[in-house]
């Protein structure tokens, strides 16, 4: 039987200390991610995985025997970073480091990574992340390059041991991969079929949480709200939401992303009756044009996901409403583009993510007519943050004097001002005549405001 050893994170994860599998081999490993919380917390699991053969973490490059970029192809200039990072090592060919390429550029790219920067030795596309110990296992052998691009997959990437970054708020993935197919998305190439985890695995893993003094969990998917549990008890999204929301020690649940085409009346009501389901609802709308939906092949009219809205609007308790937005996509009209400022609007979010369309390789919409010249998608995008800066400002002015519970998880050493995060995910940066609030819940009157965080005091 192999032998414990405790791994102290204090740094990492406030004062948890861990017991993970695996002697200490002498070797180091750096890890960079980019992209989205997903790939955020493919890399806790990744670092958990290498720490569980005896690796050691270090926070420089310069000092690794294992260099991974977990990467995002999301949008093109996303894609472009890993290379101009795998283009530092260029000098070091015949050095020993081990560089590896994983997640969306990995499974997009493949082995052309190695044609373009032929000192890479790993290339890992995240549906095979279940193989990595035996890639790892293989590059120890002294392979020089090995590769995990397989896509066709029915298994989620489960560890012994997952290396978390965030002392306050645990990621948990529930569901890997997208079964849509958006037609600008990329997602359904780099990530593969849709794969959900046991409602089993997902809350014994929430107790082990609470345990390690964790008090708020996000369950993080593409789609969480197309969760199918595979185990006999075939819990659906909302009832495994209650379930979380009900094991003892959990104060928050967070989810991301939803997907407003399988957002139904009973995640709103869970919402409604379980305190400890945050009052967040994230339901990327992309665009505020049935046509320009259509075309995205988003499944949903502006109707319909105005319904949905409605929907969640309707609860006993406000629910804070966030959403993505993509501006520009092939054939988008100054009216199509009138209709996303119009539903702003309406929907009121209290905020947003906002991009240019990118064309991506291997999506549907490289073949659509329309594109627009990049200056028309820079004029757009900044009119549509505009707005939502003036709707953001008017939201947040009205929560002047309310008071708020905050999770604690930031002190500034400029000012010493602490910083928390509402149910609702608003930023509250507070003063306080206490010390030692990190991780701690404290209620805080607002007493300003602006587009993107709100400012306030410690009601003691
Ligand atoms: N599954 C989620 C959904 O359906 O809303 C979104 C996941 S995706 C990783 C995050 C966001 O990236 C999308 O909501 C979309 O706004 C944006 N995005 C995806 N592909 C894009 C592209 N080709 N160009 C610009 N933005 C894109
Ligand atoms: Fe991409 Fe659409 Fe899947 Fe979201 S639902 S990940 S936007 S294909």
């Amino acid at each position: 039987m192999a032998q414990t050893f405790d791994v102290q994170l204090e740094s990492l994860t406030g004062k948890r200390s861990v017991r993970v599998l695996g002697p200490p081999n002498g070797k180091s490993f750096y890890i960079e991610t980019f992209g989205c919380q997903m790939n955020v917390h493919d890399s806790e699991k990744v670092a958990g995985v290498l720490l569980g053969r005896g690796y050691r973490q270090v926070d420089a490059p310069e000092a690794a025997d294992l260099v991974f970029y977990n990467t995002c192809s999301i949008r093109e200039k996303a894609a472009q970073k890993v290379f101009s990072r795998l283009g530092r090592f260029k000098s070091a060919q015949s050095g020993n480091k081990v560089i590896g390429v994983l997640g969306c550029v990995a499974q997009q790219e493949g082995e052309q990574i190695f044609e373009r920067a032929p000192w890479v030795s790993l290339v890992c596309g995240s549906a095979s992340y279940r193989k990595l110990p035996q890639l790892l296992a293989q590059l120890e052998a002294g392979n020089r390059r090995v590769t995990g691009l397989g896509l066709d997959t029915d298994e989620t990437f489960e560890t012994d041991f997952t290396r978390r970054d965030n002392p306050f708020r645990a990621y948990l993935t529930i569901i890997e991969g997208c079964d849509k197919s958006c037609a600008y998305c990329v997602v359904p190439y780099t990530r593969g079929p849709e794969r959900s985890r046991t409602s089993a695995a997902i809350l014994e893993e929430v107790r082990q949480l609470v345990e390690l003094g964790y008090t708020e969990v996000q369950l993080l998917g593409q789609n969480v709200n197309s969760y199918r549990d595979p185990s006999p008890r075939r819990m659906s999204f909302a009832e495994l939401l209650v379930a979380v929301a009900q094991v003892p020690g959990i104060r928050r649940v967070r989810f991301t992303t939803s997907h407003p085409r399988d957002f139904h009346r009973e995640i709103v009501q869970a919402i409604d009756a379980f305190p400890a389901l945050c009052d967040h609802v994230h339901l990327p709308v992309q665009s505020g044009s049935t046509e320009v939906l259509r075309r995205m092949r988003r499944n949903y009219t502006r109707e319909e996901y105005l319904a949905k809205i409605d929907c969640i609007r309707s609860a006993r308790r406000p629910i804070s409403i966030t959403t993505d937005i993509i501006v520009a996509f092939p054939g988008e009209t100054e009216k199509d583009f009138e209709g996303t400022l119009s539903l702003l609007d309406t929907v009121q979010y209290d905020s947003l993510f906002s991009f240019k369309y990118s064309p991506r390789p291997n999506t549907a919409a490289l073949h659509l007519d329309g594109a627009i010249p990049e200056s028309e998608q820079g004029r757009r995008l900044t009119i549509l943050q505009e707005r939502q800066r003036q709707i953001q400002t008017a939201r947040n002015a009205a929560l002047l004097d309310r008071t708020f519970e905050v999770l604690v998880d930031t002190r500034h050493q400029r000012d010493g001002q602490w910083a928390g995060r509402t149910t609702s995910n608003r930023v509250l940066n507070f003063s306080s005549p206490l010390q030692d609030l990190l991780g701690e819940y404290v209620q805080v009157r607002v007493t300003g405001a602006g587009p993107n965080s709100l400012v306030g005091e410690h009601v003691i």
